[in-house]
């Protein structure tokens, strides 16, 4: 059995009935041939249950209107609405309140708000940012451009051969000329999930600042970011059962408020004249402009969704499809798995066939109905680290089961035979 009602969650997720099989040329437009989906890109993006699609729709027919600037009713209820939902947001990753809850595009927006707002004012020659050789490339270009512009060094935390961070390695390389550190919470390629609290310490001992980017840990476990002592951490609300286009910068209180702002204009400011402005209050200071406002509550929809389901169940059903499926991939002696023991990752398994390409191999998998991403996950040095170009992953979410990864396994059994 499962730690969560799998079959109950399904029902909130009409797409998971669709079929597939039919023209990919012209989308939507309903049911394929008859091959059932079997969906592990959750890794990707994640699908949106009923109760937040819900909400999106009831506030277009409700009270579309926009925020924090409007005396009229439906701008009011928008607003409390909006503005409540950093508060939710806030208690999920256990923040203080709203004024540390910035909300934005995604993960990546989030990396290049500090990137810029921070940054480009506080980096230059002589500073360094430490960083891991699994970085996600929201993180990873992001601090190497700006660190090309401020003169600052970049610096990268080994990764063993079984997908660990070499612990010594970065006690080496983060010294006290370290301004930033930056690393993946669990790694979207490997599974790894790192020892963030650990580095958080490492990074304060010598006066650094730790981003967490947190796309795929938000997701699939609890969180406390007061545990973890993170300076900042990030997230993205398409991963989590939430819409695309908004995601969340967490700060502390006291460094958002040493910030400068990021982007300007309406909404961001106090007063303004002609010579000169001033800034609103935390988090508004960092939101310039209408910002999205129904995925901001529909993002807080999902976060109840989750919640109601529990965290901890999340993450007992995320390690027990992600240990089934690397047992299961184990068993083929020409497959090669990327990262830690079944027994110690996140919900999500990459891996090659000798032989056969991941694109082709997600290809005849997707002939299956089983989706699973093919490529190089945004993790390219990692991958050249490999000695790979792609590679397949699968990815699990709290409405996958076992008999789905079945599904895998039989079509990569296919693949394995077509390739002999
Ligand atoms: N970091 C990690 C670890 C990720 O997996 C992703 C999504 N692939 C991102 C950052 C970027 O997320 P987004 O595309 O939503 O900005």
């Amino acid at each position: 059995s499962y730690p969560i009602d799998v079959e109950a969650i399904r029902a909130d997720f009409p797409i998971l009935d669709r079929k597939v099989g039919g023209d990919v040329e012209r989308p939507g437009e309903g049911p394929g041939d008859d091959t059932p989906l079997y969906y592990l890109d959750n890794a990707a993006t994640s699908h949106t249950p009923d109760q937040v699609v819900d909400t999106i729709s009831e506030y277009y027919r409700g009270y579309n209107a926009n925020v924090h600037r409007g005396i009229h009713q439906l701008s009011q209820e928008a607003s409390v609405a909006y503005e409540n939902a950093h508060d939710t947001v806030a208690d999920f990753i256990g923040a203080s309140g709203r004024e540390e809850v910035v909300f934005t595009k995604n993960t990546t927006e989030s990396e290049n708000l500090v990137a810029y707002a921070w940054g480009l004012n506080e980096l230059g020659p002589g500073d360094n940012v430490v960083m891991t050789e699994m970085e996600h490339h929201a993180s990873l270009v992001t601090w190497q451009q700006i660190a090309k512009k401020t003169g600052a060094e970049v610096r990268y935390i080994r990764v063993d051969d079984d997908g660990y961070l070499d612990r010594d390695h970065a006690a080496d390389l983060i010294d006290d000329s370290t301004q930033m550190v930056s690393v993946v919470h669990v790694s979207n390629t490997l599974g790894t999930v790192n020892p963030v609290a650990d580095l958080a310490d490492l990074a304060h001992d010598h006066g650094a600042y730790i981003f967490v980017d947190g796309a795929q840990s938000a997701p699939t476990q609890p969180v406390d970011v007061t545990a973890i002592d993170a300076d900042f951490f990030a997230f993205s609300g398409h991963k989590m059962c939430g819409p695309t286009g908004i995601g969340a910068l967490y700060g502390k209180e006291h460094v958002l408020e040493e910030m400068e702002p990021y982007l300007y204009g309406g909404d961001m400011i106090r007063r303004v004249t002609y010579e000169d402005s001033t800034w609103e209050d935390l988090p508004w200071k960092f939101e310039a402009g209408t910002p999205s406002i129904a995925q901001g509550i529909a993002f807080a929809a999902a976060v109840d969704y989750l919640e109601d389901i529990g965290m901890a169940n999340v993450q007992a059903h995320e390690e027990l499809l992600a240990e089934y499926a690397y047992d299961q991939l184990s068993a083929f002696d020409d497959v090669t798995i990327y990262g830690p023991p079944g027994d110690d990752r996140g919900g999500l398994v990459a891996f090659n066939v000798e032989g056969v390409h991941a694109h082709d191999l997600s290809s005849i998998v997707n002939d299956h109905g089983v989706a699973i991403r093919a490529g190089d996950h945004c993790t390219q040095p990692l991958h050249d680290k490999l000695g790979v170009a792609a590679s397949a992953r699968a990815s699990f979410y709290i409405y996958n089961t076992r008999d789905e990864i079945d599904a895998l396994i039989e079509a990569v059994d296919d693949a394995r035979e077509l390739f002999a």
